[in-house]
């Protein structure tokens, strides 16, 4: 039987963007990162859900942050969330399949998961996330900032409890 997956955005849910020259970027050591407070995830482990972090890291490409670092902060947030896989797309083309937008990183978690997409949710925070969850028929729940207000998505939330919620009984009502 294939797995209900919990697709997890980095930058934006687990640690906060870091504002520089006008935009919001990714930590790029450990000195930037500012850990959001999280509850535990285990009560999505207890429902089924694979548990799968999706994250965009164009600047690896551009030089500007390690490979190393990258999947240091990724292999933290495994540890201490436990994750089941982390998926990093590298690249900075907009047209490469696995950066987001495009829902390469979700198909290939598919494949090597054995993954039903279309009893999977996505949890993000920009556009990005909610199109590529759009893309392969993932449901798409944005947490709610301030710089993501006007996001259409399928629920918007502010904590756990709301995600579990939905998971749960398909509402957070
Ligand atoms: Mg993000």
């Amino acid at each position: 039987m294939s797995h209900r997956a919990l697709f997890l955005d980095r930058d934006g849910i687990f640690n906060e963007l870091v504002y520089r020259d006008g935009a919001f970027h990714s930590p790029r050591n450990w000195g930037e990162v500012k850990h959001f407070h999280l509850e535990s995830l285990k009560p999505f482990k207890d429902l089924g859900f694979k548990l799968i972090l999706v994250t965009n890291q164009p600047d690896i490409e551009r030089g500007i942050i390690s490979h190393g670092f990258v999947e240091e902060l990724n292999a933290f947030y495994f540890k201490n969330f436990e994750l089941d896989a982390a998926y990093v797309c590298p690249f900075s083309s907009n047209e490469h399949p696995l950066k987001k937008p495009n829902p390469g990183m979700f198909l290939l978690a598919k494949k090597e998961m054995d993954l039903d997409l279309s009893k999977s949710f996505l949890v993000g925070d920009t556009d990005k996330d909610v199109i590529a969850a759009r893309n392969c028929g993932v449901t798409s729940i944005v947490w709610e900032r301030d710089y993501n207000k006007n996001l259409k998505s399928d629920f918007r939330v502010t904590s756990i409890k709301e995600i579990e919620k939905i998971l749960r009984n398909g509402s957070i009502d």
